[in-house]
């Protein structure tokens, strides 16, 4: 093989070799070293050596075929003069074919030489418009390098050039992913753990409790006022407040302990290996003693504390969400016990909170499957014994747990916003109820139906009711609508408006369990009412009690001093309704005349009665 032959084969093996490099993770460090050694074997030169730079220009990465080469690339690297950088400044190779008459590096030429180097070929390492560094090629005789051995190396440069930038390009990548990752799992205020990264570390935590029979406890922590002092002192103050705070709990913790941040003022940490829930209970309070301190911020003192909440592992299910919801919750109860306090977790009310919460969810069902149902209870006219209306109560057939009572039905439909939808069904299945009465009997005058306050302070009521009575074609006159003494606690004047709205429909209201809230006779002068109902609780105390008397009285002169019509309500026996007759009552509802009725049985009660 001619010598030529002989290298064109060598370098298709090493550009081969090369090409085996990209789809692994060969350093950098390697790319070089194996390029230096293959140029040695290829080419007629006596070593091999190259640079590689950095972003700024600094050496970053240095290779050579043996020792003496390898000072001196440190060597022109030392001088900041040599064949290498001009080469990778310029972007053009050099040639120096006898160093002993170069003029051109006047500090590094002579010392090669002296050296025992003779020439020097440099090529740079080139990618697009990217200067990556250079390759040195040495001999130890003068003389020009052959036009396909510079060809060759020209080569070899450049196909380094591709791989070095394809390695760096990875390496790069791969730090981006790692700040990522870092990032993505890390609050970047405070540098704490985030929500994502501490639900990992808390599952990892669950499982070694289990496996070493362990407890690990979570501690929710919140501060207190930290709303506070964000509209006071702006958002700044806040958050240097927070990236104080993280501080200090860190400071707190035992060894091994974790804490993290899960969004606003909220802090989570994380003890495993207790040997007793105390040792929990005691990282918590170096919390609030810790957070309690006042922090210097940037020109303002301020002073907050920690609500802490308490929950430990092997209870229930042990899910790292069961864990953080439950000491959340502990944290609140912290919190609704005046804050600045520890709780650990009260299972009791816990469980409580558990089925409130499933009852809520159940209740957004029980609509669309059909499992309410209105009770209907008579109200009489005294004097005369006619029905004169029908109030509609609510019933709600749990599959469960049977009929659940409005006292627990209304709140928590108020709670859940689910008392709008919930009030208007039952008003239009009311008004629909009495229109199919009114055509095919039996013979019911009118309707009375609840209505919550926050049916009546929330978004266009009067509105809803204008549709449901025109859907339903009822006379709004035989349409009663009943509100407790709440209404007064909400916005008076626009709960006036409301009603005076209301009004202008044409329905009726009514002012239910009166005498149990609220009321003066102030309130009762600006609201548009029609009729009053008594609470249950005064007509019960009327045969027994000389002082309900007297209230009862008073409250039916009250009324009937602003022409309002007087209900007794929750009428039980004969005594009861002699007695509310004699002192003036208009009308009378209770079990002694009628319990609350379904619908199809109302026919019945109107025949017998
Ligand atoms: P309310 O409007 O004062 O209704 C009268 C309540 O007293 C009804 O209870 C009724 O069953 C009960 N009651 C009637 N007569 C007697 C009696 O002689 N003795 C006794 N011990 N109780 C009697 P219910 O149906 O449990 O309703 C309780 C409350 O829930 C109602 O008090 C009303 O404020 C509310 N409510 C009922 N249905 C609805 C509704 O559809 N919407 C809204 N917002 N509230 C409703
Ligand atoms: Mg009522
Ligand atoms: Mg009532």
């Amino acid at each position: 093989m001619s010598s030529d032959t002989d290298r064109d084969h060598r370098l298709a093996q090493v550009l081969v070799q090369f090409a085996h490099t990209l789809g692994t993770d060969f350093s950098i460090q390697k790319i070089l070293d194996h390029l230096v050694l293959s140029i040695v074997e290829i080419l007629p030169v006596t070593g091999a050596g190259v640079m590689l730079m950095g972003q700024r220009q600094e050496l970053h990465f240095i290779a050579a075929s043996n020792d003496k080469v390898m000072t001196f690339e440190h060597l022109q690297n030392e001088l900041g003069e040599g064949p290498c950088l001009e080469a990778y400044r310029y972007g053009l190779p050099v040639a120096i074919t006898d160093l002993r008459r170069d003029t051109r590096f006047a500090r590094f030429s002579p010392r090669a030489w002296n050296q025992g180097m003779a020439a020097v070929f440099t090529f740079p390492l080139t990618l697009d418009d990217n200067q990556l560094g250079a390759l040195d090629l040495y001999r130890d005789t003068p003389g020009e390098l052959t036009e396909p051995d510079l060809k060759a190396a020209q080569v070899l440069a450049d196909v380094a050039a591709a791989y070095l930038f394809n390695a760096q390009a990875r390496i790069d990548a791969s730090a981006t992913v790692a700040r990522l990752n870092h990032r993505s799992l890390h609050d970047q205020l405070t540098g704490l753990p985030n929500r994502t990264l501490f639900e990992e570390l808390l599952e990892q935590a669950i499982a070694r409790a289990r496996r070493s029979q362990h407890v690990a406890a979570v501690l929710y922590a919140d501060l207190d006022g930290f709303k506070a002092v964000n509209d006071r002192y702006g958002h700044h103050v806040g958050d240097q407040l927070l990236s104080a705070v993280a501080g200090r709990l860190t400071r707190a913790l035992r060894p091994g302990d974790t804490a993290a941040r899960l969004s606003g003022d909220e802090f989570v940490v994380l003890c495993e290996d207790l040997h007793d829930s105390s040792d929990a209970e005691s990282v918590a309070r170096r919390i609030a003693a810790a957070v309690s301190e006042p922090f210097d911020l940037t020109g303002h003192r301020v002073t907050v504390t920690a609500s802490v909440g308490i929950a430990f592992s092997g209870l229930g299910q042990d899910l790292p969400e069961t864990l953080l919801r439950d000491a959340d919750f502990a944290m609140y109860q912290a919190k609704n016990n005046g804050g600045g306090r520890l709780q650990v977790l009260d299972t009791e009310a816990r469980l409580a909170a558990d089925r409130r919460d499933q009852l809520e969810l159940d209740l957004q069902q029980a609509m669309s499957r059909e499992q309410l149902s209105l009770a209907y209870q008579p109200i009489v006219d005294i004097r005369s014994g006619d029905m004169v209306a029908v109030e509609a109560l609510l019933r709600w057939i749990h599959p469960e747990r049977g009929v659940v009572e409005p006292a627990i039905v209304v709140p928590s439909a108020e709670r859940t916003g689910l008392i709008v939808p919930l009030g208007e069904w039952v008003l239009r299945q009311a008004c629909r109820d009495l229109q199919l009465w009114q055509t095919h009997g039996p013979k019911i005058p009118s309707i009375a139906v609840n209505v919550s306050a926050h049916q009546v302070m929330g978004p266009a009521f009067a509105e809803t009711v204008r549709g449901v009575l025109d859907a339903t074609g009822v006379n709004p006159g035989a349409v009663c609508l009943e509100v407790t003494e709440t209404v007064f606690l909400a916005d008076v004047p626009r709960a006036v408006a409301v009603m005076r709205e209301l009004k202008g429909l044409g329905v009726r209201l009514s002012l239910d369990d009166f005498g149990t809230g609220y009321s003066s006779p102030n309130y009762l002068r600006h609201f548009p009412f029609d009729s009053v109902k008594i609470d249950r609780s005064f007509t019960a105390g009327v045969p027994t009690d000389k002082v309900t008397r007297s209230i009862v009285a008073a409250m039916i002169d009250l009324s009937h001093g602003m022409d309002l019509t007087v209900t007794a309500e929750g009428v039980e026996n004969i005594r009861e309704l002699t007695e509310i007759t004699d002192l003036g009552a208009d009308h009378a509802q209770g079990f002694h005349l009628s319990y609350p009725l379904p619908g199809d049985q109302l026919a019945q009660y109107v025949n017998s009665s």
